[in-house]
């Protein structure tokens, strides 16, 4: 089969719909992580696990707005919470009564959390963990894993080698280490002791789990050393009611959030000890004596009450055995796509934890940035299409929601066992040294 071929073949409204975008936008869309050749779909409806786009393809959807949506599209109890509060107003530019129930509800999962603040996104969580942590511990350089994303902004980059654009004096300030590599963390936190501010992870990176004893030796040296360590859950969060920290036993300094606790809705949160945001507090003024805090933090859409309801709907629905069950399915999928490799003598690592999964289309074991690095890019932007046309949709971090059944799972792995077939002449031509027969 044609695979990219049938793409054009199966999306001609959605062609069209990218050639219009892209004579007023670059590359047709505003997130580089949505794009890809030749041209994105572009979406109309989702419902559940389905998504509808503009020539009306039915898909089910692996990829919830990038991880988002634990309970998939339109959630009766999300959209009964959100429209509610829009009936109320949208943003009311005073601080709401939902906002320190959804902080209460986050608080009260994370161990050693005593504060939250809300921002529009995962992207200014992490702005503002960092500058806190400065102020906090008093020291200027950051230190991240090479691969870890931590939003777009200057002082984060993937790696030091995508710095375009970003001033030499911020990249001076942030220094980077490979992932699951303990003896690596543990000399640069105690090589930079002081000059660092704090150390910040995804516990599980993309889709790479931490090895055993990582998140633990990063926790001692950090501490040891007087360094803060920020945990980046806004998409490990999703693992357990308790995010990652919980299910490998390590607890941060700081933890930032995003995605699911937004409902589907703009939001980010980083929470901490009182002592760690003491900071952000205003001093106890008393009139006239009005005082700004020490450390600013403002936002027009910062805590908007319509992210606040939905997000609260979602947690609520959020049992541990949902969890669970998210795992055993993710479980499921993971090792169905292993199987289908192997039946089709295909080599390719197969990653993820809990609800998340991922194909990298490489012999080698992948641990961090470098080694998922030898991945073949094109390769799984093939298999992405080829799903794509079996009415699968797979993207960027590829997970199941709460309401995904195995019946989707089912479909999903007998569209990937074809489209793997459909793989084989472009692996030979690509890449022989994956095919075992
Ligand atoms: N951190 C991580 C681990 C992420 O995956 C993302 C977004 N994919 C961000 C931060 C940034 O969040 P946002 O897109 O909400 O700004």
């Amino acid at each position: 089969m044609d695979i990219v071929g049938e793409y054009f073949r199966l999306n001609p409204d959605s062609k069209e719909a990218y050639e219009r975008a892209c004579r007023s936008i670059p590359s047709g869309c505003t997130r580089s992580a949505l794009y890809w050749p030749p041209f994105p779909l572009y979406m109309r409806a989702g419902k559940g696990c389905r998504l509808w786009d503009v020539d009306g393809n039915e898909r089910i959807d692996f990829n919830f707005n990038n991880t988002t949506l634990i309970l998939g599209h339109n959630h009766p109890k999300v959209v009964e919470a959100a429209k509610d509060q829009m009936e109320r107003g949208t943003v009311l530019g005073a601080p709401t009564e939902v906002e320190p129930r959804l902080a209460e509800e986050l608080v009260r999962r994370l161990d050693g959390a005593e504060r939250i603040r809300f921002t529009p996104s995962g992207t200014e969580a992490n702005m503002q963990a960092i500058r806190v942590a400065r102020s906090y511990t008093g020291k200027e350089k950051i230190a991240k894993c090479e691969g870890a994303y931590h939003g777009s902004w200057d002082a984060v980059p993937v790696s030091h080698e995508h710095n375009e654009g970003i001033p030499e004096g911020v990249m001076e300030n942030t220094l980077f280490f490979p992932f699951n590599d303990p003896e690596a963390a543990e000399e640069l936190v105690k090589r930079h002791r002081d000059e660092l501010a704090a150390v910040i992870v995804e516990p599980v990176q993309r889709d790479i789990p931490p090895l055993p004893g990582f998140l633990q030796a990063l926790r001692e040296a950090t501490e040891r050393y007087g360094v803060l360590l920020i945990f980046d859950e806004v998409i490990s969060f999703r693992l357990s009611s308790g995010g990652a920290q919980r299910l490998y036993g390590v607890t941060p300094n700081i933890t930032t959030m995003g995605k699911i606790i937004g409902g589907g809705f703009p939001v980010g949160a980083y929470a901490s000890t009182e002592e760690v945001l003491g900071p952000l507090r205003m001093p106890d003024a008393t009139l006239p004596d009005m005082k700004g805090p020490r450390v600013g933090f403002s936002g027009t859409f910062n805590a908007h009450p319509v992210s606040m309801a939905a997000g609260l709907a979602v947690l609520r629905e959020m049992r541990p055995r949902v969890y669970e069950w998210m795992a055993d399915l993710g479980a499921t999928i993971r090792n169905g796509l292993k199987a289908a490799l192997e039946d089709a003598g295909v080599k390719a690592h197969v990653g993820g934890v809990g609800s998340i999964f991922h194909i990298i289309w490489t012999g080698e074991d992948v641990v961090d940035y470098r080694t998922a690095a030898t991945g073949d890019r094109a390769l799984n932007a093939y298999f992405n299409l080829g799903l794509m046309n079996r009415g699968v949709f797979k993207l960027g971090h590829p997970n199941v929601s709460a309401v995904t059944t195995e019946e989707d799972v089912g479909f999903a792995l007998e569209a990937a066992r074809k489209t793997i077939r459909d793989l084989r002449p472009i692996i030979k031509e690509r890449a022989p040294h994956l095919l075992v027969t």
